[in-house]
């Protein structure tokens, strides 16, 4: 048995067994292959990863909070994971561990049209928000990046390129991704982000990369005025999609994968 996991902490809420065990049954590789969640707390995170080659383990997918952790655990990086700084997903192979990045290429994988000349706002500055950014550049967008902690996105641009903003004039972006937790628990996008809902527009993509039960109120807001909405679950499915091809090889069963990870 090849086994997979999403090591997390937590991580009981994850979507990514029940997508992926679909992706793979769909490929026909479901009684050889076998994907699981892994709960482990930051301090045994590396003695965790180091030993899992030998229980039979091939790669695993790495959240919240262990992304940092995965590239520093790995011997070897992928050219996004080193430079937006963060791994979300490792291969076992050969007595080595590699570290790749597919938040950003999902997240390209999940839009409607190509970014390229577009005018992007991304709202955040952590992990998921320097994955946009890098990935959103690496297009040809212009990127303005805005947190609620401003020092935050002023580094990241250093680091990473784009303009940091400390307000913005929602209307004036062809594409908006919130890559920050609000909306997670219910909080109220209109107040702790910089948009307003008058902001929206038919001819403007708005990501909402936050995935919980559903849409959520940035997203309805977004396409009630017309724009084109990309929930959080596509975007997971898109990064799951390339990891399962880095894993196995074989172009990934979107709609499998889709279907499951919706419930
Ligand atoms: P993170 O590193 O913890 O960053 C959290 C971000 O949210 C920071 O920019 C933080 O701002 C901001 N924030 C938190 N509370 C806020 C509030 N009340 N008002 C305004 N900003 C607030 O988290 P992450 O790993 O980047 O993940 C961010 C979100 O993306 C999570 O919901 C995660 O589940 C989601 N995500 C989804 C996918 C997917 O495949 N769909 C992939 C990766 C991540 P400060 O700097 O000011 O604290």
């Amino acid at each position: 048995m090849k086994r997979l996991a999403v090591i997390g902490h937590p991580v009981a809420h994850s979507r990514s067994p029940a997508m992926q065990n679909a992706g793979l049954a769909e490929l026909g590789l479901g009684e050889e292959w076998a994907y699981e969640a892994l709960d482990v707390a930051p301090d045994r995170f590396e003695e965790l990863v180091r030993g899992l080659p030998e229980r039979g383990f091939v790669g695993a997918n790495v959240t919240v909070p262990h992304k940092g952790a995965a590239l520093a655990v790995a011997d070897s990086l992928s050219e996004t994971a080193r430079e937006i700084g963060a791994a979300n997903t490792l291969s076992f192979a050969d007595d080595e561990i590699r570290a790749d990045n597919t938040d950003a290429g999902g997240l390209l994988a999940a839009l409607p049209a190509s970014p390229a000349e577009r005018r992007a706002l991304v709202l955040g500055a952590g992990g998921a928000a320097r994955a946009a950014v890098w990935a959103l550049l690496g297009k040809g967008a212009s990127v303005d990046v805005w947190n609620r902690t401003a020092l935050r996105a002023r580094h990241l641009c250093e680091e990473l390129g784009g303009r940091p903003v400390e307000s913005a004039e929602a209307g004036a972006y062809d594409l908006i991704v919130n890559s920050t937790t609000v909306g997670l628990h219910g909080e109220d996008p209109f107040e702790q982000l910089p948009l307003r809902r008058d902001h929206f527009a038919p001819g403007q993509a708005v990501v909402d990369m936050v995935y919980g039960g559903g849409s959520t109120a940035l997203l309805e807001a977004a396409g009630a005025a017309g724009a084109t909405t990309v929930d959080g679950i596509e975007v997971l499915v898109r990064q799951g999609a390339l990891a399962l091809r880095i894993w196995t090889g074989r172009e990934a069963p979107l709609d499998a994968m889709r279907a499951a990870a919706r419930g």
